[in-house]
């Protein structure tokens, strides 16, 4: 059977994927992406909250999340919900997030975000310029909106923090808000205060990365091998010789001087050299909403985050966008109604003039770490990964894609060395 051989493979399509072969081949470097979907960007970059949002960059490993996780798993309609079953990925997950609760990682992982949310966003924006892609981007910022005052004083206090730092998250008023955004007046009762980060913005994932690689592709830079699932990846010494099974079943054997693990949820899983990693599969939903042409006045000008629901909104174009929650559930993938039904039901009770006829809904995987940061780049020396974004993956993969190829650079110039 036949080898084919590649320069660097990266394994994964997502916004992951795409980004690290977008940096790779602007270094030069002769890029395949292959992803086991035929489309690009089809699992948890396909239909996620849209927010470029490092107004979101706090960790969740803290105290107060560990107590408020303890309380929602009693509780069949919190954000969170756990399934107790169990097992010795979650296991190991979850004794990785106490750790970095519980041992002064909150504040040092909090910041580090915030950087790489900052040159995320500005990277963004220089592929926005370079490439011109339509992914219904809006420029609209991102409003927090709460209805507790604790959470609210801690808001102000992260603001300041951010602001400190570089990000211009301001606190409103509900007054403010209003100004802000208008379509929120019937729930101005509900309402304490907000935060206001006007240079964060929108726009949609799976139209992004699926534009960018085909421009890639275009080019003549990067090869797009799809329908084709990586089932192993091991280092040989000068190459790393990567296993392959096709939609049809067969199997297909490729060589790489170098690979890039961008496979999500699945890395951790699926790679034995990311298995240290704990990359664990966190489950969120969304609904997208079609808004027709006489409706299109109702929906919010702005990004909605509700601190209180765990819920951000975005519009992208017609659609409106609504997107949260967790479920540490395993891999279980299944679109479960009553996860479904918060998010209508928000939608109906914020925007009741917008019809929830046509919805399409969606549930993912988001690949976390035990410590909400990016895992490491170099895993072995022809193996790199670029996973771990957890619920910020939109918001940082510019900047992480970056600093990746530039890693790889580092090690392997020239790459046939
Ligand atoms: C409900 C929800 C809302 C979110 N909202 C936001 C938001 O508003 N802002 C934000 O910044 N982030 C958000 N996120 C997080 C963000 O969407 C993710 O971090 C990001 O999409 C992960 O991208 P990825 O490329 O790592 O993974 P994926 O997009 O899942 O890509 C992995 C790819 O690898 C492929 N693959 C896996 N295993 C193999 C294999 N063995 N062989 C070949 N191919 C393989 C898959 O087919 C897939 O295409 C949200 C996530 C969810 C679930």
């Amino acid at each position: 059977m036949n080898t084919r051989s590649h320069e660097a493979l990266v394994v994964g399509s997502g916004i992951a994927g795409v980004t690290a072969a977008y940096y790779l081949a602007k270094r030069g470097y002769a890029v395949t992406i292959i992803d086991r979907q035929r489309h690009a960007a089809m699992e948890t970059s396909y239909a996620n909250g849209g927010q470029i949002s490092v107004c979101n960059a706090e960790v969740w490993t803290r105290a107060k999340t560990v107590r408020q996780g303890i309380q929602w798993m009693f509780d069949a309609n919190a954000p969170l919900l756990m399934n107790p079953t169990p097992s010795m990925a979650k296991f190991r997950w979850m004794a990785g997030f106490l750790a970095a609760a519980f041992t002064g990682k909150y504040l040092p992982n909090t910041l580090k975000t915030i950087e790489l949310g900052l040159r995320s966003r500005d990277a963004m924006r220089q592929i926005m310029d370079g490439e011109n892609i339509d992914y219904d981007q809006s420029d609209c910022g991102i409003l927090h909106i709460y209805r507790n005052q604790k959470a609210l004083d801690h808001a102000v206090k992260m603001s300041e923090l951010m602001q400190e730092h570089g990000l211009e998250r301001k606190v409103v008023d509900v007054d403010q808000i209003m100004q802000i955004e208008p379509g929120l007046h019937g729930a101005r009762d509900q309402l304490l205060g907000g935060t206001y980060t006007e240079n964060d913005f929108t726009g949609d994932i799976h139209k992004f990365c699926r534009e960018l690689l085909e421009r890639m592709v275009a080019r003549g830079e990067v090869e797009f091998l799809r329908g084709r699932e990586v089932i192993r990846a091991d280092e040989q010494g000068s190459h790393v010789d990567v296993d392959v099974e096709t939609a049809r079943g067969e199997r297909e054997f490729h060589k790489a001087k170098i690979v890039v693990v961008a496979a999500g949820a699945e890395s951790s899983r699926r790679f034995d050299a990311l298995r240290r990693y704990h990359v664990y599969p966190v489950k969120g939903y969304s609904i997208t909403v079609e808004v027709p042409p006489h409706q299109l006045h109702a929906m919010p000008r702005v990004s909605l985050l509700d601190d209180e629901r765990k819920l951000v909104s975005s519009t992208l174009g017609n659609r409106f966008r609504v997107a949260g929650t967790a479920e540490i559930n395993g891999w279980n993938r299944d679109i479960r109604e009553d996860r479904i039904k918060p998010l209508l039901t928000w939608v109906n009770e914020l925007f009741p003039e917008l019809d929830t006829e046509i919805v399409m809904r969606w549930a993912c995987l988001r690949p976390m770490t035990p410590t909400m940061m990016p895992a490491p780049y170099a895993v072995t020396r022809r193996i790199y990964a670029h996973t771990g974004h957890g619920h910020l993956g939109w918001t940082l993969c510019a900047a992480t894609g970056e600093d990746l190829a530039e890693a790889v650079q580092k090690s392997h110039q020239p790459l046939y060395a």
